[in-house]
């Protein structure tokens, strides 16, 4: 059995992937070991898209997503069934010394992005129920100084044009199903177990039922499942970033009141100076997710597939109860809910989007948790790449670059290089 192209996983970017490669003319299978599309890390996704990113190719790359994420249908190009909706909620980036507006702004004005920015009245302001206290940095509970008052006040960067998308799963279908409309062929609860090659070029993968894809290309997009894709590939020596899986929880609680003002989802929240960020929700919900604060462990885990997928009460308790420092009429129940999935963290919490030293295979991997919202631009950006290296670029020496369509940014892609130096610039955390 051959094809030109096996992707592996069925996530949000395997999928995105499947599409722009089976829209430019290839033969395409998608593999998953899940029994549908989007089921892995793609599920638990906040799906906050906004444009905080540390270096311009991260803030190039998510601003020209922000356009295909509105025009949702048009980059689809076909009937999907329902379509995913994209939520301009607006995201107000709070001040923090580890990602101050000196060194993104630069990067902003450079690509166009649209931003105000907002001193401590204004914040309060625009942000019904908000609490304008500087607390950095970030505390655990049980340390008496979390509840200490504030040392001053801080403001921040608002982009109107951040939000959200409504459902991440349904979104992978929606590009699944697109890629599908262009010929390409999704084989789930089938693993890859093995990735064969001859003289240094990929020729196959084997599937755990024994069957043989032979194919010319392989693209790993195995989310936190990516190493071990590597491993079976044989590639990875010469990597300079290393990729880690995660867990990580998001925690769901009721709004407080006022905060969806005039039935609008509100503005989301970027607080790493208390260690959260806050999005709304359609119905009156709060997600609270965590930005890594050096002051909790981290939950590095081997095997992706044992996380346990569901809250815990301590995690729920921390981050609701910093998410309650910020917005004074949050309360925090006694009930944990929300969800936990796995981030797949590379280094610098940047991606590594990148051809190998196994010719024909190629990597989306090291999401770092901020992906999602990239995800429709990553297939782009990886067709082009293949088109060019498979045309003969050396890439290594001469990094592609990708000529975004709506906005006009050149976007190098030697930013997400597998070679590249850590990016010292990053926050260190889920903010890129
Ligand atoms: C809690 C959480 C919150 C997040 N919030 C945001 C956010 O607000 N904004 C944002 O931009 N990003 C966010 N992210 C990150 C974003 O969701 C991810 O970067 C993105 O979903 C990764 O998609 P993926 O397709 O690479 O991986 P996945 O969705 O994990 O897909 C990988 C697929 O590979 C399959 N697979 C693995 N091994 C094999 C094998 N051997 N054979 C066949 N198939 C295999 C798996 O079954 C899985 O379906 C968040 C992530 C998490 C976990």
């Amino acid at each position: 059995m051959g094809t030109d192209v096996v992707v592996v996983g069925a996530g949000v970017i395997g999928a995105s992937i499947a599409l722009e490669l089976a829209r430019a003319g290839r033969s395409v299978a998608v593999v998953d070991k899940a029994g549908g599309v989007g089921l892995g890390s793609t599920s638990a996704s906040s799906a906050i898209v906004r444009f905080n990113y540390s270096t311009h190719a991260g803030i190039a790359a998510s601003w020209e997503a922000a356009a295909l994420w509105r025009a949702w249908q048009d980059h689809l190009g076909c009937e999907v069934g329902e379509p995913a909706r994209f939520e301009r909620s607006g995201m107000v980036m709070l001040d923090t010394d580890v990602a101050p507006r000196s060194r993104y702004l630069r990067l902003f004005d450079q690509v166009g992005v649209v931003y105000e920015e907002w001193d401590s009245a204004t914040l309060a302001a625009r942000v019904p129920g908000i609490d304008t206290g500087r607390y950095w940095p970030p505390k655990r509970l049980a340390d008496q100084a979390f509840w200490a008052d504030a040392t001053s006040t801080l403001g921040g960067v608002f982009t109107p044009d951040a939000g959200f998308v409504s459902d991440p799963q349904l979104a992978a279908q929606n590009l699944a199903n697109a890629a599908r409309h262009h010929g390409a062929e999704f084989r789930l609860r089938r693993a890859v177990v093995a990735v064969e090659s001859s003289g240094g070029r990929v020729t196959a993968v084997v599937l755990d039922d024994g069957t043989r894809l032979s194919c010319a290309t392989v693209v790993n997009a195995a989310g936190p499942w990516s190493g071990r894709i590597n491993e079976l590939a044989g590639v990875g020596g010469d990597f300079s970033i290393s990729t880690r899986p995660m867990r990580q929880e998001v925690a769901y609680v009721p709004a407080p009141p006022g905060f969806h003002p005039d039935g609008t989802v509100g503005i989301s929240i970027a607080d790493l100076d208390l260690g959260t960020y806050i999005r709304g929700e359609t119905g009156g919900g709060l997600l609270v997710g965590g930005t890594e604060p050096e002051c909790d462990p981290m939950q590095w885990i081997d095997d992706p597939d044992a996380a346990n997928p569901s809250p815990t009460p301590p995690v729920f308790e921390a981050q609701v109860t910093r998410a309650a420092r910020r917005l004074s009429d949050l309360v925090v129940p006694n009930r944990a809910r929300g969800v936990a999935g796995v981030y797949d963290v590379a280094d610098d919490w940047t991606p590594i989007y990148d051809r190998t030293d196994l010719d024909g295979f190629y990597v989306a991997m090291g999401t770092s948790g901020n992906q999602f919202k990239n995800a429709p631009l990553v297939g782009l950006l990886m067709t082009a790449l293949i088109e060019r290296v498979e045309a003969g670029a050396d890439h290594d020496a001469d990094p592609v670059r990708y000529a975004a369509k709506h906005t006009g940014s050149t976007i190098d892609l030697g930013a997400f290089s597998r070679r590249r130096p850590v990016n010292s610039g990053s926050s260190g955390t889920v903010m890129g």
